[in-house]
């Protein structure tokens, strides 16, 4: 039985003042739930939220947005997997679409992110298609070669401790939200993906929706039988929106 999850991606929006906010209007509204929770906020927070969290005694943990394929050193701009670990973090978004599209983060790239990600921290590999490769019949080719990226370079067994987000790209931040149904193909077809290596493994990895996700639309997407919870990016800046997100994948 997969444990629901539910991720914030804060990008890059808030300041201090702003996310000491957000973080006492979920801690005063916050019920206890049997769904994994985690946000995450831009580099430069991740100590003050770790702290506001830890405050509030919220069960909700941290992740990056991406991280370096470097382990250290002269990477001006880096920011490596031990350090993120050392400022609390447990998670670390891998592969976004918008450093895929907007920093050029090719297949190659992400798989090495990924690897040094899982040295101290639990990747979570979004891979998705661009609407063209959609409408051309090429979703699965796309989402299969995003996949196989990371499997060759670490091998199926790295899906133990790590999380996928299928994410199609035209459907992040611009509203569209991919159907349930749309949603459960991709996903049923990344757990094959993975089974053709090792089906215990592609049976316990959760994968998450991530795409225009609000409190509207969350529930018929979780219902679905391979949708484990969602990446959430532009509702989970909005404390109320994001609980309701949480209570939908706790149902
Ligand atoms: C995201 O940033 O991962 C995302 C899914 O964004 P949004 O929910 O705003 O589409």
């Amino acid at each position: 039985m997969r444990q629901p999850m539910v991720a914030g991606n804060w990008k890059m929006h808030g300041s201090r003042a702003e996310n000491e906010q957000r973080v006492a209007r979920f801690a005063e509204r916050f019920a206890t739930t049997p769904v994994a929770c985690l946000v995450c906020p831009p580099f430069v927070y991740l100590s003050q939220v770790e702290r506001l969290l830890r405050a509030a005694e919220l069960p909700v943990a941290l992740g990056a947005q991406d991280v370096s394929a470097h382990p250290q050193g002269a990477f001006t701009g880096e920011v490596s997997a031990s350090m993120l670990r050392d400022v609390g973090c447990r998670y670390v978004i891998v592969g976004h679409s918008e450093r895929r599209a907007a920093e050029g983060e090719n297949d190659e790239l992400v798989a090495r992110k990924f690897e040094a990600a899982r040295t101290c921290l639990v990747p979570i590999l979004c891979v998705g298609e661009l609407l063209p490769e959609r409408q051309d019949g090429r979703a699965f080719s796309v989402v299969a070669r995003q996949l196989d990226a990371v499997l060759e370079r670490c091998g199926v067994a790295a899906f133990a401790d790590a999380v996928i987000a299928y994410e199609p790209r035209w459907a992040i931040g611009t509203g569209l939200t991919a159907t349930p149904e749309q949603a459960q193909e991709v996903h049923a077809f990344i757990r094959g993906h993975l089974a053709r290596r090792d089906a215990k493994i592609a049976d316990e990895v959760r994968i998450l929706y991530g795409g225009s996700v609000n409190a509207g639309n969350a529930a018929q997407l979780f219902a679905m039988p391979d949708v484990d919870g969602g990446l959430i990016g532009g509702a989970s800046l909005k404390a109320d929106e994001f609980l309701a997100i949480l209570a939908a994948a706790g149902r």
